[in-house]
């Protein structure tokens, strides 16, 4: 029984013809109930690191056990009910379906565990309850600040109770305050069990989460651990 929620030994992912080396053998892990940032310049591989530990995308060899299962091994369909159980993803766009209620966005996080209608809903609730937002139950995306978006989005990411929320550059749409409001909401959930990676190109942010690992040219150049101003 290992308390690792991610475990990547020399991870390579090669992308396009002729390849691309976006992520270059990558070793590292991260404990149940840690806060990492993970930092670099545009273009370093973060975000390619940030899928494959997410299992939306597979190394180009490596290997990567994320929650004890040995991904590279799983087939499509397993990797799909693992990240439904397991992972929750949050994204610089929001990505939350234009035409629908912050409710039923939420709920939607949901379909692929095939939770009852009713139940989603009944959860989508108190998930956007959790994240301060009881009174925009039925507020659809265009009538929400991008703070505002950026909540429903982690709503809907952790309607699960997934081990492992990630996050690609959450605050990358939004004003200072907005983020740093993201921020401390990540380090709430953070606080009640959930372990996080963020992606963060706002060094004030990155300062505050207690490990830090740079990336560049897709190698791991420092991982610090340091107490959070
Ligand atoms: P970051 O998130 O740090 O900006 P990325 O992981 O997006 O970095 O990209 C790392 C490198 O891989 C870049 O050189 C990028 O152009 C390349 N890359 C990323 N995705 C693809 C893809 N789907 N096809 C080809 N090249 C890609
Ligand atoms: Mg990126």
């Amino acid at each position: 029984m290992t308390d690792s929620v991610i475990e990547l030994d020399q991870v390579v992912r090669d992308h396009g013809s002729p390849p691309v080396r976006a992520v270059d053998h990558v070793s590292l892990s991260v404990a149940r109930g840690e806060f990492v940032a993970i930092v670099g310049p545009s273009g370093s591989g973060k975000s390619s690191l940030l899928n494959i530990i997410g299992t939306l995308d597979r190394p180009t060899s490596g290997r990567t056990i994320i929650d004890g299962h040995d991904v590279d091994a799983m087939s499509d369909v397993a990797l799909s009910a693992l990240r439904a159980y397991r992972i929750g993803f949050v994204f610089q766009q929001f990505h939350l379906a234009d035409g629908f209620s912050a409710l039923d966005n939420v709920a939607d996080g949901l379909i692929y565990t095939g939770t009852p209608r009713a139940e989603r809903r009944c959860r989508a609730a108190a998930s956007l309850t959790r994240v301060g937002l009881a009174h925009r139950l039925d507020h659809k995306p265009h009538q929400l600040s991008g703070g505002e978006r950026q909540r429903v989005a982690i709503a809907r990411a952790t309607v699960s109770d997934p081990t492992l929320l990630l996050a690609d550059e959450p605050t990358g749409n939004l004003d200072q305050r907005s983020g740093a409001s993201v921020m401390e909401l990540l380090r709430e959930l953070n606080a009640t069990g959930t372990t996080i990676v963020v992606i963060t190109h706002d060094v004030r942010l990155a300062e505050r989460i207690t490990r830090r690992i740079t990336i560049q040219d897709g190698h791991v150049v420092d991982d610090a651990q340091g107490a959070p101003a």
